[in-house]
């Protein structure tokens, strides 16, 4: 990975790489607390810049050299001295401005945008593996709270029973703030998990996912807690559909603009496509959301080795909402669907 790495920057005009958002600090590292990292590349060196906290943990988990200093004040200065007399290419969507222009004092800086991306998109077999087990526990979680959810709980006390489930199953952590969004609250895309009592009677999105060695997972499901009326089951059939014919139709060089039109014409048959606020679908990987998108507004071929959920949704403000999401890695000729929780209405 490093040496296709310093090919790419080499087309940069730079001879060193300063990498500083986490994410990226972790790909290309393996540090688990990339935070606290700083990774540096020339054509000679490879180095995790990190400090005396974690000289065990980064031995034990980054095949980079390491370089400890202080990373609260001394790492700035430390780049200055290990990338003298050289031109530095610097993350410009994460280094922040204090930061540039203290580099630029005494550096030529080659911004760069994206610099990993190409590289991350197209998931490796052990980023596969990491991103199918954290699914594989977002599934167990998901039928583990259909045994504990119930008329009465707060909705928050639904998310940290999944948190707990998933934390004691090997997550490390949850993979973002959890949706448990009931009632009115389902007609909240994000309705992070409140403090309002479930009803008899409510819809109820989770949305959630488990996190395993800086992988994510991502699913939603949503339940009905006994009868709901007719036009919430109408809705919840609509955005089953347009789910079910959007993850038929993924695929190797679809394109993912194609894929969001598909659920979006079918909500609109059923006269909820005014109701589906946000895009189709996203990557997943060291984020939660990252490339490839599935937008109305941009095209983007999907190749083998990207990851996408498929999330269609509708949402009548005040009133009820429904969403449902799996997650997807495209193959050379299909795609294997990472997510196997049962999609058909849940009435508890
Ligand atoms: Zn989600
Ligand atoms: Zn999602």
């Amino acid at each position: 990975m490093i040496d296709l790495v310093r090919e790419k920057l080499a087309k940069t005009g730079a001879d060193a790489l300063l990498i500083t958002q986490p994410a990226n600090v972790r790909y290309l590292s393996g540090f688990g607390t990339p935070e606290d990292g700083r990774v540096f590349v020339t054509e000679d060196q490879a180095l995790l810049i990190t400090d005396g906290r974690y000289i065990a943990q980064a031995k034990e988990q980054s095949s980079l050299e390491q370089d400890i200093v202080a990373m609260g004040s001394q790492w700035p200065a430390r780049v200055l001295e290990l990338a003298k007399g050289k031109t530095l290419a610097v993350e410009a969507d994460h280094l922040t401005h204090a930061q540039f222009d203290l580099f630029a004092k005494d550096l030529k800086l080659v911004p760069v945008e994206s610099f990993l991306t190409e590289f991350r998109l197209i998931k490796q077999p052990h980023e596969i593996q990491l991103i199918s087990e954290a699914a594989k526990l977002t599934d167990e979680a998901f039928s583990h709270i259909l045994n504990v959810i119930k008329v009465g709980m707060k909705e928050v006390e639904v998310a940290l029973e999944l948190e707990r489930f998933m934390r004691t199953g090997g997550a490390d952590s949850v993979a973002f703030p959890i949706t448990v969004a009931s009632g009115y609250r389902s007609s909240m895309p994000h309705g992070t998990a409140s403090g309002k009592v479930i009803e008899a009677g409510d819809l109820v999105t989770l949305d959630f996912g488990a996190k395993i060695q800086g992988y994510h997972s991502d699913m939603t499901r949503t339940l009905a807690m006994g009868t709901i009326s007719e036009d919430e089951e109408k809705m919840y059939a609509a955005v089953l559909e347009a789910q079910e014919t959007a993850l038929a139709a993924i695929g190797p060089e679809k394109d993912g603009r194609e894929i969001d039109r598909i659920a979006r014409d079918i909500l609109g048959e059923h006269d909820l496509d005014q109701y589906f606020s946000h895009s189709l679908g996203h990557g997943v990987g060291m984020m939660i959301h990252e490339e490839p998108w599935l937008r109305s507004n941009m095209s983007y071929i999907l190749k083998a080795g990207m990851t996408a959920t498929i999330e269609p949704g509708a949402y009548i403000p005040g009133k009820y909402g429904v969403r449902i999401e799996d997650l997807l890695v495209i193959t050379s000729t299909t795609k294997h669907v990472l997510s196997s929780s049962d999609k058909s209405l849940i009435r508890l």
